[in-house]
């Protein structure tokens, strides 16, 4: 029994929480077991800090503070101003940004109050300054929808989701896809890499009113200068989702060209990924839009939620740690290993590597879809998520790949040499299976055999690679 600071107090919550229902804190405690003992490889999950877990777990909970720092719409805020003003200070100081708004619930609300943002500011101005009014609302209905023709279709072009692109940037499925008439750039069939021609020509051709980069599985940088010069040349405003890499921009592993913040109108992003915070979203922008940013919470968000504050502005001022710039370093070195080491026993891999913290694998060279390979892993011990590849002929659900990242391990210290026995796990499992059949005897995109005993060998394996890097070190439960 350890008696250091974060065993005892993770110790006496679970013992506090127990007395009411025993049953939610032995899932809290089975899930760090099971945390412990997985080969965590999702390219969008990490592990926050004891520091940050415990800063979510308290009374400001309790508390209500629509509005904004200073000009809540509810009494008694002085301490969640403090916190708040804190994890925006911390931002801004990380991220080089001129406004940082801290409220959002996810990188999706994140989004959307970016979405929001850029039509507020896009209705109003112009209308404002004519009719002299402050807010749309002040309107007359007539002007407003002689505003709203005036502006034309909402337009907005972002990345084809099967070349690593998100939902809400314009998906139909989505709201966004509501809100938007959305029309998506691509990848060169042959390299695999964004072509700046073809989005530019999209642009001139689409005239969106927003231009969104920012990815959840392309394994490259994105050149974000070239991105915002595109935008500028259609009169289009510059959104950058760095929801999967803020880790990489804070370490200042992207920088000039490939560090969003000096060149985007607004960028999101989620604090939980490589970022390592709490499970969260972020605004980041420039003077123009601040005040509409910060309408956020209530005209898309519900109630701020201050402990989660609290955990950004503790998560925030770790990542302004001289060390924090070192995981970041490692995080990207570990994917180059690990992507080396797939290459090596001759896997296929999308766009050829990596620059960043992921890894895409295309299994169908193993005769695979990306379901049968990520059911395949997990039976192994091996914990990945399949994803679509581009122009892939399984679709969105079963897929064609299997996306691998690397901030999870390299937060609990795993190297170079931890990775490339990493990827003879995973080439060793998509090697040993294969597609099954269904009822009928017809292939199946879902079915699959892999000898019992070989998952269980793998599972061993990647049992023992962690065995010297404990999860949580300084967390005792027993
Ligand atoms: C993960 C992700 C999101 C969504 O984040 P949530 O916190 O799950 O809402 C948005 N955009 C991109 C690019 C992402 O990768």
């Amino acid at each position: 029994m350890s008696h250091n600071a974060e065993s005892t107090a993770f110790r006496s919550a679970l013992e506090v929480i127990r007395a009411v229902e025993p049953r939610v804190a032995d899932a809290i405690g089975a899930e760090l077991a099971d945390q412990r003992e997985s080969l965590k490889l999702i390219a969008s999950e990490n592990y926050a800090s004891p520091a940050t877990l415990l800063a979510m777990g308290n009374w400001f909970s309790d508390k209500y503070a629509e509005g904004t720092v200073g000009r809540r719409f509810y009494a008694g805020c002085q301490n969640v101003d403090t916190v708040e003003a804190l994890a925006a200070e911390h931002a801004r100081e990380l991220f080089g940004a001129a406004h940082a708004y801290a409220q959002p619930h996810s990188g999706i609300d994140a989004n959307l109050v970016a979405f929001w943002a850029i039509l507020a500011d896009r209705v109003e101005s112009p209308a404002l300054k004519r009719a002299q009014v402050r807010q749309v609302n002040d309107l007359t209905e007539a002007d407003w929808f002689a505003l709203r023709r005036e502006l034309g279709d909402q337009r907005m072009l972002g990345m084809s989701l099967d070349a690593g692109g998100h939902l809400t940037h314009g998906f139909r499925p989505n709201i966004s896809g509501k809100m938007f008439d959305q029309r998506s750039y691509g990848t060169d069939p042959a390299t695999g890499l964004i072509d700046y021609d073809r989005v530019a020509e999209a642009a001139r051709e689409f005239k969106p009113l927003i231009l969104v980069a920012g990815y959840s599985a392309y394994p490259r940088k994105v050149n974000f200068r070239i991105m915002r010069e595109i935008a500028d040349s259609v009169g289009a405003t510059f959104m950058v989702d760095m929801a999967h890499f803020a880790g990489l921009v804070a370490g200042k592993v992207f920088t000039g060209d490939f560090d969003p913040v000096p060149h985007a109108h607004i960028v999101t992003t989620t604090t939980h990924k490589s970022l390592r915070g709490p499970r969260g979203g972020m605004v980041l922008c420039g003077p123009e839009l601040a005040d509409q940013v910060d309408r956020g919470c209530p005209m898309v968000l519900g109630g701020p939620l201050p402990h989660v504050m609290a955990a950004k502005a503790v998560a925030l001022a770790e990542a302004r740690r001289p060390d924090f710039a070192d995981y970041a370093r490692r995080i990207v070195d570990n994917a180059q290993a690990l992507a080396d080491g797939l290459l090596r026993r001759g896997a296929t891999l999308v766009t050829g590597g990596t620059d960043n913290h992921l890894v895409l694998i295309d299994v169908s060279g193993y005769g695979l879809t990306g379901r049968q390979a990520e059911q395949a892993l997990l039976d192994s011990g091996i914990v990945t998520n399949r994803n679509a590849v581009p122009q892939d002929p399984n679709g969105a659900w079963y897929t064609s790949g299997i996306r691998i990242g690397t901030p999870a391990l390299t937060t609990r210290g795993l190297g170079a040499a931890e990775m490339d026995a990493t990827a003879e796990l995973i080439h060793t499992v998509l090697t040993q299976t294969t597609a099954g059949t269904g009822p009928d005897g017809a292939p199946s995109k879902a079915k699959y055999v892999l000898d019992p005993a070989v998952a269980e060998q793998v599972g061993k394996q990647a049992a023992d690679l962690l065995t010297p890097f404990p999860l949580y070190p300084e967390v005792d439960l027993t």
